[in-house]
């Protein structure tokens, strides 16, 4: 595909980082290969708004992949983070600010008595694992197909995210042993987890899974499935995990349990909670999270784990996230969604906008999809299309059709209307697109 503009700034970033870095990137759906053409270097963030290296703005739909719910450089963010700089940026030792990190987190999710501040949502996932494991005394651990939950090797099969963007089975460097352990099962599909129990009586540490997928697109869990889950997980001696690293502060106040009241036994957080910070967290049931050193046995740690800067932005963007925040970032979901969908109606694409609350993807294929295997039937040329037709016209997507969409409480009349005015080209070039 050939791409009519250009950005000559980013693309010697791009062949100088190609250099000194694998791929150019620190993280593989940065470097635009599932879309083809030169990833942009931003150099700024204002609201909605990105302006790389060449001087080109932006509206932003990716929003840092969900941590920017209120938008870059939100001015308490930056003044929160600032105080706290001023006093130093990491001590070792405990201080307030993770303290109160931590209540709030408590105070918003009534099944999580306890949290542990860590750095990455794969941190989280991976410690909670752990945490599993070490409670329950078994080995195995269920995932579902299109689901990710970080680099951690034994939830990298079948993974969602830049896994799905990139089409790889599996990953060399995930041993035998560390994959065997894991079951992975058909996403929404209740009858093959009861089957994966009935064949490991006894063996299942604990079933994860994305609170609503968005790491596939956004697939929402159906009807009872969660539910479901946290019921044949307690009938089976596992624990249920809920993935809240896309989900947790951004698709209401308490996350995607605020959505479903379905009570995990563990959680895991990321993004939101660290204000475009390394701040993450896993926390839940208080006797599960009795085991976790110093107080019990299973071990966890990190250097920079509940971090002073970290943790003022985190608490700073949380705190500012009350009901009127989230009915905005809804109302402003909903508008998009709609504009989207009536553009591509309009140039007769095939397509289906999926949301869960204010996460939204658009699949383009008109049949409906519930796991993995459907979205992967998607026209992702398609989407190629329309992603490089908005980018020309000041429209930041994700660089993959098996992303979610984000927005903020930034996105105001202003930066809709510049979607809006994109959006019929955009359309007209996926219509146009062949495989
Ligand atoms: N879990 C989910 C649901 C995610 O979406 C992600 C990242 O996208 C992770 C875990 C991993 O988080 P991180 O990239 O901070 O390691």
């Amino acid at each position: 595909m050939a791409y009519s503009y250009e950005a000559p700034v980013s693309q010697s970033l791009f062949d100088r980082a190609s250099v000194v870095t694998p791929g150019g990137v620190n993280s593989p759906v940065r470097a635009f290969r599932a879309v083809g053409g030169t990833p942009r270097f931003m150099v700024s963030g204002a609201g909605p708004y990105l302006t790389d290296a060449d001087g080109r703005e932006y509206v932003d739909l990716v929003c840092s992949w969900g941590p920017m719910i209120l938008g870059h450089s939100h001015p308490e963010v930056i003044a929160a983070v600032q105080e706290a700089v001023s006093r130093g940026t990491s001590f070792g030792t405990p201080g307030e600010g993770e303290v109160a990190l931590a209540e709030e987190i408590v105070a918003r999710i009534e099944p999580v008595e306890q949290v542990r501040l860590v750095s990455s949502g794969t941190e989280a996932t991976m410690s909670a694992i752990r945490l599993a494991r070490g409670f329950t005394g078994r080995a195995k651990v269920v995932k579902f197909a299109g689901c990710y939950h970080g680099h951690v090797d034994a939830l990298l099969a079948a993974a969602g995210s830049g896994v799905a963007t990139f089409g790889l089975p599996d990953t060399p460097g995930v041993t035998g042993a560390t994959a065997g352990d894991t079951v992975v099962l058909p996403y929404n599909d209740l009858d093959a987890v009861r089957a994966a129990f009935a064949a490991h009586p006894g063996e299942i540490a604990c079933v994860i899974t994305e609170a609503s997928p968005g790491n596939m697109g956004v697939v929402p869990p159906a009807d009872g499935f969660n539910a479901g889950l946290k019921e044949l997980c307690a009938a089976n001696g596992a624990l249920y995990i809920s993935d809240e690293v896309m989900t947790g502060f951004r698709t209401s106040k308490a996350g995607w349990y605020g959505v479903d009241g379905v009570r995990p036994d563990l959680v895991t957080f990321g993004k939101v909670m660290g204000g475009g910070f390394p701040a993450a967290a896993f926390g839940g049931r208080g006797d599960v999270m009795a085991h976790l050193a110093p107080a019990g046995p299973v071990y966890q740690a990190g250097t920079l784990s509940g971090n002073p800067v970290a943790t003022a932005a985190g608490l700073a963007q949380l705190r500012l996230l009350d009901d009127a925040a989230y009915a905005k970032i809804d109302a402003v979901s909903a508008e998009l969604r709609s504009l989207v969908g009536d553009a591509l109606t309009k140039e007769g694409v095939a397509h289906t906008v999926s949301a869960a609350s204010n996460m939204f993807s658009v699949f383009f294929t008109d049949r409906p999809v519930r796991d993995y295997e459907d979205a992967k039937k998607q026209d992702v040329f398609r989407f190629t299309a329309f992603f490089h037709s908005m980018l020309e016209q000041g429209v930041y997507l994700p660089p993959s059709a098996f992303e979610s969409w984000f927005v903020s409480t930034a996105h105001d009349e202003r930066a809709v209307e510049r979607i809006a005015a994109a959006l019929p080209a955009a359309a007209r070039a996926a219509s146009e697109a062949t495989a």
